[in-house]
């Protein structure tokens, strides 16, 4: 018989969202009368802007034309879109060839680990977005989970008592460092001085950052950087992925992108490019070409506006939220609020209470669905991750029922 991937056995059992929804479900049968409004679930809800859907919808339609069809198309995307890409995220910053097109940013993190492979060291921030580590324990690159996290992994606190921005003195050297900004799940953004600490720090020790940016167009604050690639040194030591998922509501068209920079080598001084196209033509075979036309919608003066009005919808229910968990009850119940308008995730303290303690009262008390924050990581106890990914009328009648929790 074929042995089972070690990897797979070393995951540990109970991924966040199942389990979520297994109490959910539990919670039903024991109470079938109760409306359950989901706020915990990192899914876009608003409809396609009309425009970016059309651009699709028109590209399906010719392709039953003789002059529109087309086959396969060159697995780093289309050369249109990758320009613009380049263009507009990344003026004076990147190269058209530099940047790759997917099928979304968590698949193009798993095909960064075959870059990788088994030896490498990982960072995380702690808590953080769990394909890092998850992903990094089915290659092999960590190992089995001791109690205190899987072997292999440096977890690195990211806290209010740090600002959210890690001690990087205990990375090892030659480590790869996941770090994503603005945070899922705390919501906090790195300034452009904590992200020249970071990139200085990878240069001087030999890591490379896969630096995920699924939010960037949630940053409204003009100081915050939005690509690592405004900081200066980034070209020799930083990966950036990114996706449409987030910003036009691509979470099911599936769309995303990801920048290697030229300068960018491993030890032996293999440029990184060279390896990665190898991945994205060897394992990938091109995003769908129907989306790929909705992503060049997406990047017109027309598209940007459109995606910033619904990102602007997915605010304002966020500062609805706040408003909420800063209210009086609340407040009784110890709770702090951490949220910086920069992100769709409000990231809510409860101190000396367990996530899923506080996950299951606001579930029973109120019908609503929040994500415990534990299960992002150790750093994550006593934290709930609100989002504001919802129908404003949803969130509201949240926030109604919200108004009265206690524990
Ligand atoms: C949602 C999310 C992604 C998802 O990307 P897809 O393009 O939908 O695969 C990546 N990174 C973070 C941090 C996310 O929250």
């Amino acid at each position: 018989m074929i042995r089972r991937n070690k990897g797979f056995a070393n995951l540990t059992a109970g991924y966040l969202f199942p389990e979520i929804n297994r109490r959910r479900r539990e919670y039903l049968a024991a109470h079938p009368d109760a409306k359950i409004i989901s706020l915990g679930i990192g899914n876009t809800t608003e409809p396609l802007p009309k425009y970016i859907a059309k651009a699709m919808a028109d590209y399906s339609m010719a392709l039953a034309t003789p002059e529109g069809y087309s086959g396969y198309g060159d697995e780093q995307g289309l050369t249109e879109l990758r320009e613009k890409i380049a263009k507009v995220f990344y003026p004076g910053l990147v190269e058209t060839e530099e940047v790759f097109i997917s099928d979304g940013a968590k698949c193009d993190i798993a095909r960064i680990q075959t870059l990788f492979g088994a030896d490498v060291k990982i960072a995380v921030q702690d808590p953080a977005y769990p394909v890092y580590v998850d992903g990094s324990v089915i290659t092999g690159a960590a190992g089995a989970n001791n109690g205190n996290g899987y072997e292999g992994v440096t977890y690195m606190p990211c806290t209010p008592e740090n600002n959210f921005f890690p001690d990087l003195s205990k990375v090892e050297p030659n480590s790869l460092i996941y770090f994503c900004s603005p945070n899922n799940p705390t919501g906090a953004v790195s300034t452009k001085e904590e992200l020249k600490k970071l990139v200085d720090f990878a240069n001087a020790n030999g890591c490379i950052i896969i630096f995920d940016a699924a939010y960037r167009e949630f940053i409204r604050d003009e100081n915050l950087p939005k690509t690592i690639f405004e900081i200066e040194g980034a070209r020799t030591c930083a990966i950036e992925i990114n996706s449409y998922s987030k910003p036009a509501g691509f979470t099911g068209v599936r769309l995303g992108w990801s920048v290697v920079p030229k300068e960018l080598c491993f030890e032996d001084g293999t440029p990184v490019i060279k390896d990665w196209n190898r991945v994205m033509t060897t394992l990938f075979n091109g995003a769908s070409n129907v989306v790929q036309n909705g992503g060049l919608a997406c990047m017109d003066a027309e598209g940007i506006k459109a995606m910033k009005s619904v990102i602007d919808y997915y605010l304002e229910n966020a500062k609805v939220l706040k408003a909420t968990f800063e209210g009086e009850n609340f407040k009784k119940a110890g709770a702090v609020v951490y949220f910086t308008g920069n992100s769709p995730y409000l990231w809510v303290k409860f101190p000396g209470r367990k996530s899923w303690d506080v996950f299951d009262a606001i579930l029973d008390k109120c019908h609503v669905v929040t994500t415990p924050g534990s299960g992002f990581g150790p750093a994550g106890e006593s934290f709930v991750r609100i989002s504001a990914f919802g129908h404003k009328e949803a969130v509201i009648e949240a926030c109604e029922r919200l108004k009265k929790f206690e524990f």
